[in-house]
């Protein structure tokens, strides 16, 4: 991992960016958010690539400064065109409660110290199971639950508070890449910004890929490190980046 410093800068078009942990400490930060709102007057595209639920995704669409939100680690993204909020999903081959909801069973029985996400409510396509948003039950813990959960047949991903679980051939990248497309945007002329395992694949995918500081923490959990990485955690590192970017 290169010091940010050395990120080139000639020809970005967009920033991709993760929430938690990234643009989002325990809350969001006015300079954090003044910094995306800074990409987007640099005339910056920018897209939210999140492990957040649908009701979440419905609300940034529509009040941030975001031209796109990838949201459930790919299931779905939402955009406003025209005024008009516009969802797709990655794919609608069957309703995935009912396996959701057995799975969730399956894995409760295994750890009985886990618990749903208290924003499970507003998914539509995963299983979202806290680790360390309102518990704290350790990376460690994490990792035990999602080789579980890959073991059931479903595939899992870590951020830094959730293990998110689902059916589906999605991912972060594979939305991501088909918003990209959308948006007439090559994959050269985008920055991604991230901190956790669910970010591997945006990191290995693009070439200017950022972690922030805190990305060093995961060691081997991090199946791709990003290319750069930043002086300072969560927010603080995301306008780290949208100053190197715009200056
Ligand atoms: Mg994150």
């Amino acid at each position: 991992m290169q010091p940010l410093s050395n990120l080139p800068v000639e020809g970005v078009r967009a920033l991709l960016f993760d929430l938690d942990g990234t643009l989002v400490d325990e809350q969001l930060g006015a300079s954090a958010y003044a910094s995306l709102h800074a990409a987007r007057d640099a005339g910056l595209r920018t897209i939210a690539v999140t492990g957040r639920p649908a009701g979440w995704c419905d609300l940034m669409a529509r009040w941030w400064p975001l031209d796109g939100v990838v949201g459930e680690n790919g299931a779905l993204v939402m955009r406003l065109v025209d005024g008009k909020l516009q969802c797709s999903d990655w794919q609608i081959a069957e309703d995935p409660v009912n396996r959701l909801m057995g799975l969730w069973d399956t894995v409760y029985a295994a750890f009985p110290d886990a618990q749903l996400a208290a924003d499970q409510p507003w998914r539509s396509h995963d299983l979202a199971i806290d680790f360390a948003e309102e518990a704290s039950l350790g990376l460690e813990w994490a990792s035990s639950v999602a080789e579980f959960v890959r073991a059931q047949g479903a595939r899992a991903a870590i951020s830094s508070i959730h293990v998110n679980c689902w059916f589906g051939d999605w991912d972060k990248l594979a939305m991501s890449e088909r918003l990209l497309t959308e948006l007439e945007l090559l994959p050269e002329a985008c920055v991604y910004v991230g901190d956790s395992p669910n970010d591997a694949p945006m990191f290995h995918a693009f070439e200017r890929s950022v972690g922030v500081a805190s990305v060093t923490s995961y060691g081997d959990l991090l199946e791709h490190p990003p290319h750069y990485v930043t002086k300072s955690d969560g927010g603080a590192g995301f306008a780290e980046v949208v100053a190197h970017i715009t200056r």
